[in-house]
């Protein structure tokens, strides 16, 4: 009866309570269990998706028979750009657009080869160009956090972390809202990945560069590149949301 015989039997709780700080301060908190774990699971099963998907659709020719480097380069024309340069990139799933340098990189796999997957990839890439041609407001944005972003998630966990260790709430505070900028680059990613994949299936629809059926293959590549982005936006936001119930339960 009442509550000294019961705590009597659960010798347990204190131990687990100590295990629990012990794995806090290993930065392995229940918070990072429950929140970041299940986000990071996500980010590996959409990598693994991702490559199995793109090797795939990597063995399987269009039928008009065109390369990446043509794809992007007949998109573009189609869409009058023309001071983006088509370079070539080492290794696989590095293709990336560069505003700052005009320049469409397209990797090995993608380059030189006429598989649905490359083609896919290309549009993909020529999407973000014409994003940057039409003044697509999200991208602006997103080049405008590039810096925030580097600088909030190399920095703003360890400024959390520090604040939290010598209970300084200013440094606690400042690494939230570091951090916080950080977080704001991966959401605003979001809407500029999903715009330039449904533009790239626009573009090769009304181009004729695919069949109907060989955009499917397309559209499954694309979507699970996109899932990629969802999770680590997912991953982003979790450790942020992280930090703030820790701050939060800091105070109490
Ligand atoms: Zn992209």
């Amino acid at each position: 009866m009442g509550s000294k015989p019961d705590s009597r039997n659960k010798p347990q709780a204190p131990a687990f309570k100590h295990r629990v700080a012990d794995m806090f301060n290993r930065g392995m908190d229940i918070y990072y269990l429950v929140l970041v774990v299940p986000a990071i699971g996500l980010s590996l099963f959409a990598q693994i998706l991702v490559k199995s998907r793109f090797a795939k659709y990597s063995q399987i020719k269009s039928s008009r028979n065109i390369s990446g480097r043509e794809t992007a380069a007949l998109l573009m024309r189609a869409h009058h750009i023309q001071q983006v340069t088509i370079q070539q990139v080492r290794g696989s799933l590095t293709d990336h657009y560069d505003p700052g340098a005009k320049a469409l990189r397209l990797s090995d796999p993608v380059y030189g080869e006429t598989s649905i997957a490359a083609i896919g990839v290309a549009a993909h890439e020529t999407g973000h160009a014409i994003q940057h041609a039409v003044s697509y407001s999200p991208l602006g944005l997103r080049s405008a956090l590039v810096p925030v972003a580097n600088i909030g998630s190399a920095v703003g966990p360890w400024l959390a972390m520090g604040g939290f260790f010598f209970a300084i709430p200013l440094l606690i505070n400042l690494g939230i809202i570091l951090f916080g900028g950080s977080v704001l680059f991966y959401l605003i990613t979001l809407p500029v990945e999903f715009d330039a994949s449904a533009r790239a299936i626009k573009i090769l629809r009304t181009n004729r560069v695919l069949t109907e059926s060989e955009l499917e293959g397309v559209k499954k590549v694309l979507t699970a590149a996109a899932l990629t982005y969802v999770a680590s936006a997912l991953t982003a936001l979790m450790s942020f949301v992280r930090l703030i119930l820790i701050a939060r339960d800091r105070e109490q």
